[in-house]
């Protein structure tokens, strides 16, 4: 029973970090740094209390769970709270003296942390159910080389046998149950940010539209000055100014309109549209974007292409796509956006980049929330574009090859 009770204590030590973390520090700090520092240190805390408090199976027999803070801290970390933990565990192991089980100690982190810290990386680039099988198998791992070296350094036992194979088991099911509570947590803060961040946007699109209207009376005011200003014996280049002037004044007018018809909450009606239509408008809306990235936008776009959508949901996923390639080329270069019917009765959508591209399995991601490979990335826009494309019953297909672009195909199903 005392067994169970230690194991028990056990978990608790290694739960209580997890809790404490996810309670208390990510929405209270904001750097990156900053937390995984803290994290780290909660991790060490905790392996020094598993350490002090191990299941005692008799003379020399001790085990504890301190693999499942070291792997977990390395694994959602990094190589320095990994190499921090390790030399916590040397150190404090040192502290009772140097014994035979204080060499097993650090022979058992030598094979096991280059292994942990070789998966770090592609442990930090996977998926949930990936990261998951990835932990649990490093733990098998270091539960196995800790029994291989145990019984090199002291020699075979069959009872030492079974009290090893019984931590083995309960390290791995540990590990799994703990990686699997960690990526729920983070979803649900994952979550929740998104939440906070498209009720940001809501609050912004509500002041544009009264901002907006401000804006537009000036304008329609010296639009009309300007009309009078435009006296026939007036000299032609004058005349050239005040044209020029008046159109400028409409395109500001007319970027105003398609901000405002982005921001309105999308009501959920499916009428007929014009996809060039459409387009025209979405290349208007990420114009001024696409030239501070010195990316030009080139269209050619068939008339008639008609279809059955929502015009708003249409233009986002489009965004979407379009905000992609903009930002695939750091150093600019050309995006181009067609748009025809096809034999087989679809409206064909091709958005074209020269941009970073997509390695296979970058490509295999795509679409999966919260995959971003950038800096201040959401991982959101993708998945949205699919979604809204295979509501309308479209079909969506992504060619890239890395340092050369990537192409977006998109089939709309064209109706007369
Ligand atoms: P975000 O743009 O916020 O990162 P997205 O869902 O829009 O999220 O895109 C997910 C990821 O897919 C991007 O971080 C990027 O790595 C990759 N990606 C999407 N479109 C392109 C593209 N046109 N060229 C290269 N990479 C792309
Ligand atoms: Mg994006």
């Amino acid at each position: 029973m005392s067994i169970i009770k230690d194991f028990l204590f056990q978990l608790t030590l290694v739960v209580i970090p997890i809790f404490i973390y996810y309670t208390f520090i990510t929405e209270k700090v904001k750097s990156t740094k900053n937390k995984n520092i803290i994290m780290t240190i909660l991790w060490g805390i905790s392996i020094i209390f598993c350490m002090s408090f191990p299941v005692n199976f008799g003379e020399n027999a001790r085990l504890e769970l301190r693999i499942i803070p070291l792997l977990l801290g390395t694994l959602y970390g990094g190589v320095w709270p990994g190499i921090f933990l390790s030399v916590i565990i040397v150190l404090f192991r040192l502290s009772f003296g140097i014994s035979i089980g204080f060499y097993n100690t650090v022979l058992v982190l030598l094979s096991s942390l280059p292994v942990i810290l070789f998966f770090q990386n592609s442990f930090s680039l996977s998926t949930k159910d990936k990261r998951v099988k990835i932990a649990v198998g490093l733990s098998f791992y270091y539960s196995v080389s800790g029994l291989t070296i145990f019984y090199i350094l002291r020699g075979f036992s069959y009872d030492f046998l079974k009290v090893q194979i019984v931590h083995l088991i309960f390290a791995v099911v540990v590990t799994w149950f703990f990686t699997i509570l960690i990526e729920k947590i983070r979803e649900i803060h994952q979550l929740r940010l998104e939440v906070q961040n498209t009720e940001k946007l809501r609050v912004i699109s509500e002041l544009t539209s009264v901002f907006a209207h401000e804006i537009r009376n000036p304008m329609q005011v010296t639009r009309g000055f300007l009309q009078l200003l435009n006296e026939p014996d007036l000299p032609k280049e004058k005349k050239d100014y005040i044209k020029i002037s008046i159109e400028e004044l409409d395109r500001a007018n007319e970027i105003i309109d398609d901000f405002l018809s982005f921001g309105k909450p999308s009501i959920n009606s499916i009428v007929k549209i014009d996809v060039g239509y459409q387009i025209d408008r979405v290349v208007n809306i990420i114009r001024s974007y696409s030239i501070n990235h010195n990316v030009k936008i080139k269209t050619d776009i068939l008339d008639d292409c008609w279809i059955h959508a929502n015009p708003q949901k249409l233009n986002q996923s489009l965004i979407n796509i379009l905000k992609n390639a903009v930002e695939s080329m750091p150093n600019g270069g050309t995006v181009w956006i067609s748009c025809m019917s096809t034999d087989e009765g679809f409206i064909k959508i091709i958005i074209k980049d020269q941009g970073i591209g997509m390695t296979k399995k970058q490509l295999d991601r795509l679409g999966s929330p919260f995959y971003s490979l950038k800096e201040k990335g959401t991982g959101l826009g993708m998945m949205v574009s699919f979604q809204i494309i295979h509501s309308f019953k479209g079909k969506i297909k992504v060619n890239s090859e890395k340092n050369r672009g990537t192409e977006f195909i998109i089939l709309l199903p064209q109706v007369n």
